[in-house]
């Protein structure tokens, strides 16, 4: 393995993993789906030439970075494995195509480990500060991207069920944590996520989080039979637990809006017990718990 085991997994070690990726095997294809507020790239890598189109989204928030390590780390197991001629990883190369977005906050990942660098321009900055309750103490907490707004709340699925939601437990402006915006889709990363998944029409989505061990398949009972199924072979692969969204966790997520505008299936995930950010001591049993079940997700069309 040549990705490191950093602890603290930011958007230049995520970038400088996907050249080196990128020098070793040249078949990869890399491109982006859009830039974030702080006009950093989202990168996009495909992995496969297969029909069943997989899309896996790592970081919607900030100090969940371990997704995007997940979901490199994994990328890296695929390649290894396809040149070590793995029969398993042969067959799913041509039955499958992943297409990876590793990191889909960049900005918020960066402020929830760097805390307030010279990247930001002044007046985010001050808004920031604002926002975080007058603190400058950004590392570990927050999950929203720069400008304050929770991106897992930014789709249009139940939007304004999700805002009153939020509302009662006091959430009216921009801050740390879910906080859905003036509007769906707002920003500009969750904008990007949006185009590119109406034009993929993926055969199934993932949207990775920590933590909790859980699976979450469904939106105000939505889902069909089918990703139901796929579902409850998902948690048997992890061991992760099905469960339903509550309160304002159950709108405007990702997932709520491929399930009720697109009928696709999808997935929220949430990996690791604990507190976030999770220790790095986690890592192996995240991988292992999530191998099978990543691998499963481009089987899915025999299913
Ligand atoms: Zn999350």
């Amino acid at each position: 393995m040549f990705i490191t085991s950093v602890r603290n997994y930011d958007y230049n070690e995520m970038t400088n993993d996907l050249l080196a990726l990128f020098k070793k095997y040249h078949y990869l294809k890399i491109g982006g789906i859009g830039k974030s507020v702080l006009d950093n790239d989202i990168p996009v890598i495909r992995w496969g030439e297969g029909d069943c189109r997989v899309l896996l989204c790592g970081s919607h928030h900030g100090n969940e970075w371990v997704t995007s390590l997940l979901l490199m780390r994994f990328l890296e197991i695929l390649c290894k494995e396809r040149n070590l001629e793995n029969e398993e990883i042969v067959d799913l190369y041509s039955e499958a195509s992943y297409y990876i977005i590793p990191m889909l906050n960049p900005d918020g990942v960066n402020l929830s480990i760097h805390g307030l660098t010279d990247e930001i321009p002044d007046d985010i900055r001050t808004k920031l500060i604002a926002a975080n309750n007058e603190s400058s103490d950004f590392k570990g907490k927050w999950q929203a991207n720069i400008r304050g707004v929770d991106l897992n709340h930014n789709y249009d699925a139940a939007f304004l069920r999700g805002c009153a939601f939020a509302q009662k437990l006091g959430i009216t402006g921009p801050g740390p944590t879910r906080f859905s915006g003036e509007k769906p889709e707002s920003e500009p990363e969750s904008k990007a996520l949006v185009s590119f998944t109406k034009k993929l029409m993926p055969d199934i989505c993932a949207a990775y989080h920590s933590q909790g061990e859980i699976i979450y398949a469904d939106f105000d009972g939505k889902a069909t039979k089918r990703a139901k199924r796929i579902a409850e072979e998902l948690s048997r692969l992890s061991g992760y637990n099905l469960d339903q969204t509550e309160g304002v966790a159950s709108c405007s997520g990702y997932k709520d809006w491929v399930i009720n505008e697109l009928y696709l299936p999808a997935y929220t995930i949430e990996v690791g017990l604990g507190e976030n950010p999770l220790p790095f001591s986690q890592f192996d049993k995240i991988l292992k718990d999530n191998l099978k079940m990543l691998i499963f997700m481009g089987q899915i069309n025999r299913f």
